[in-house]
């Protein structure tokens, strides 16, 4: 099965790849850039992926 999942980035607690699917929030940083926030599948937690 070929694994073509988009990944968000990697929780900054454990390492895991949050896939896009975990993505809860976008928002936009006091820089302007976007920024997400997103659940750890591992940590269960809501982190910001990196
Ligand atoms: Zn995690």
């Amino acid at each position: 099965m070929p694994d073509d999942t988009q990944i968000l980035g990697r929780c900054p607690d454990c390492g895991e790849r949050i896939p896009t699917a975990w993505r809860l929030i976008d928002y936009e940083r006091d820089d302007g850039t976007e920024g997400v926030w997103a659940e750890c599948p591992a940590c269960e937690d809501v982190v910001a992926p990196e």
